[in-house]
């Protein structure tokens, strides 16, 4: 059984049909032009003048007929060049060109009787020529019905054979008509329908070669069982184009072809290789994102990435045909798939009622099956279009928390930022910085908080109780990594005249990961101006430590999610225990954050820790307060 709707072929098998009755054409029109001159050099003895009316009336006849089929041979030509070619006018321009057949055959034969019978022959080679080009059986049986035919009409008496032609002539010229337009027409569509049945049996769309449903179902069984089994998540996306009807019916099928294979196109361009797209149909496609974390929100992030991207590839003009701008929009529709969760009917079906939710949403448009899921990421690009504005008009302040040694003076403290902002109030780094780190800002930010720092130094120095203390900024890895880094460090330093030996960078263990011979070369360079460093929530990341001790630090700072317990997890106890052993060993100064008790402390400091920071000493405060602190002793 043929799966694919016969309508779905009907451009192109008029098309083609067409096309190959204008092969019969590129033999009959020459043929009509010799008959013309023939009849026009026809030489009649002058008394029978019946032969030289009959002889001029085959010559305008033969005249006429190569004139309209040479026409028709060159029009035909011209629009099958067109690239929005349709089935309604293939099919005219088939009607034309078998009318003419139609009418010739008929004219011919009753105008010559004689000649008529060897016409009606060649009339049928033509049909049979173009028959050939599909079936050769068809064409031997129908040479030899001819050859029957004409063979019957010679042995018939005069009067008889000259009524037989003439039936002949007509039968001949409807046979053409009809053979030519019905049949080739039909038999070009079958075999068409039966290639596009093994095409999608090989799983694959034959307009875009993109995979098709059955071929993504597939895939997505074997997604949803990977990801389950490797407990990561991915997500799928439903994308529709808008209106896309619309190109086809003004259009034509051709354009709404283009259009599709160029969005094809586009949309594997916007994923990475190991993503699927198909094409389910019509103007419906599928993205597969696989392996995308083993938490649904960074899926989530990751899967709007993708579909901000793939809109505004849609988004971009097309160029269909030869010259034909286009503008075309589309609606997607995301369902994730976590490791333990749903069929992959389910998740199709979620994936498609997004996709309705966008298009009711004016399209376009992206929506999350998740409703919540919707509203962290719409709460997300909030934050994230605050946050540029809120770098842009400096909302941003500085808070200091100080940093005791075990008689509980103050000799350093940290420079912690806040978001001062208008509505929300003051917001807390958790909740902006891993934003300014994705969305490109903490380069920015993470310089604000540097120059400010600096400025703090600078003004402090001129104080004697306050020119003591070390200042330390956190350098988020993002920012670390820039190649200028070290030039901005130092460009501020020189700027602001900060004493570079009060500085002190934190930075965090998966600074590690990236290239640890440019994070050495940054450090030597930057310690070689007396900046000192820090490594933050130490023991909470990836650490080597054969990286570590190449890496010239000043300080390890045992992370507040051990101290937290310290007292009651036999775990958390041994984790600090080793990390000052090891800053011990190495020769490095050990800090304990988040102290909030003063049992925590003695332990700590039973432990051989004697810096600690902390609400027991001090939450971050605002310049002045710190400054007042400091001072009040
Ligand atoms: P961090 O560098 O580990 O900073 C210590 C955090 O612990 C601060 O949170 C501080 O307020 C908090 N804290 C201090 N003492 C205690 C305590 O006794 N108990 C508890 N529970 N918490 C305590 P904060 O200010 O919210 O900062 C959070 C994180 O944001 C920082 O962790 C740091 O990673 C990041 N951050 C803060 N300012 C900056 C900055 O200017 N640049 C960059 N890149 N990151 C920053
Ligand atoms: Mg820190
Ligand atoms: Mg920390």
């Amino acid at each position: 059984m043929l799966n694919v709707a016969y309508g779905a072929v009907q451009d192109e098998a008029a098309i083609e049909s067409m096309r190959r009755i204008l092969v019969t054409f590129w033999f009959f029109a020459p043929f009509e032009v010799v008959l013309a001159i023939w009849y026009w050099n026809y030489k009649v003895p002058v008394e029978h003048t019946e032969a030289v009316v009959w002889a001029n009336s085959l010559c305008l006849l033969h005249t006429m007929t190569a004139v309209a089929t040479s026409l028709l041979t060159v029009i035909v030509s011209r629009i099958l060049r067109k690239p929005n070619l349709n089935a309604s006018t293939a099919i005219t321009m088939q009607v034309l060109m078998c009318s003419t057949y139609l009418i010739y055959g008929i004219a011919v034969s009753y105008l010559d009787v004689a000649v008529g019978g060897v016409e009606a022959f060649i009339l049928v080679c033509f049909a049979v020529a173009g028959l050939s080009l599909m079936r050769p059986l068809v064409s031997i049986a129908l040479f030899g019905i001819t050859l029957a035919a004409v063979w019957q009409m010679l042995i018939l008496t005069e009067d008889g054979r000259q009524l037989a032609i003439m039936r002949l002539n007509t039968l001949a010229a409807v046979v053409l008509a009809v053979i030519l337009s019905a049949i080739i027409f039909h038999q070009y569509a079958r075999s068409l329908l039966l290639r596009r049945e093994l095409e999608v049996l090989a799983g694959q769309d034959p307009l875009t070669l993109l995979p098709n449903r059955r071929e993504l179902m597939d895939r997505l069984r074997k997604a949803v069982n990977l990801g389950a089994r490797l407990g990561t998540s991915g997500a799928l996306l439903f994308i529709d184009l808008d209106h896309f009807k619309n190109i086809n019916d003004t259009r034509g099928h051709n354009m709404g072809d283009l259009l599709l294979k160029e969005v094809a196109q586009r949309l594997v361009a916007s994923v990475r290789e190991m993503d699927t797209v198909a094409r389910l149909g019509g103007d419906e496609f599928m993205v597969m994102l696989e392996n995308l974390g083993d938490d649904l929100d960074s899926a989530a992030r990751q899967a709007k990435v993708v579909s901000e991207k793939i809109l505004r590839r849609i988004n971009q003009p097309y160029v269909l045909g030869v010259s034909e701008l286009h503008h075309s929009t589309a609606s997607i529709g995301i369902a994730l798939f976590s490791p333990n969760e749903l069929s992959v009917d389910e998740l199709i079906k979620q994936a498609d009622v997004a996709m309705y939710q966008a298009k009711d949403a004016g399209r376009n448009l992206m929506r999350f099956f998740d409703a919540e899921m919707q509203v962290r990421l719409n709460e997300r690009a909030a934050m994230e279009a605050d946050l540029r504005e809120g770098i842009e008009k400096g909302q941003f302040v500085l808070h200091y928390q100080p940093q005791v040694d075990s008689a509980g003076a103050v000799f350093a403290a940290e420079a912690l930022v806040r978001w001062v902002h208008p509505q929300r109030g003051l917001v807390e780094p958790g909740q902006f910085i891993p934003l300014a780190e994705e969305a490109g800002l903490i380069g920015e930010l993470g310089k604000w908080v540097l120059v400010t720092t600096c400025v703090q130094l600078a003004r402090w120095a001129a104080q004697p109780r306050m020119s003591q203390l070390v200042l330390s900024v956190n350098v988020s890895s993002h920012q670390f990594s820039q190649a200028d880094f070290v030039d901005q460090v130092t460009q501020v330093l020189l700027q602001t005249g900060a004493d570079p030996r009060r500085l002190k960078l934190e930075l965090t263990e998966s600074i590690m990961i990236r290239n640890v011979d440019d994070v050495m070369a940054k450090m030597n360079a930057l310690k070689a101006q007396g900046i000192g460093f820090s490594l933050d929530d130490f023991g909470t990341g990836y650490s080597s430590l054969s990286y570590l001790k190449r890496l010239p630090m000043d300080e390890l700072k045992i992370d507040q999610g051990f101290v937290r317990d310290i007292l009651l997890d036999a775990n958390d106890a041994a984790i600090a225990r080793m990390v000052i052993a090891l800053a011990d060993s190495m020769g490095l100064t050990v800090i304990a954050e988040g102290v909030e008790t003063s049992a925590q402390r003695d332990f700590l400091a039973e432990l051989g820790c004697h810096h600690y920071q902390g609400y027991l000493f001090s939450g971050p405060l605002p310049a002045q307060a710190f400054e007042a602190l400091v001072t009040r002793v």
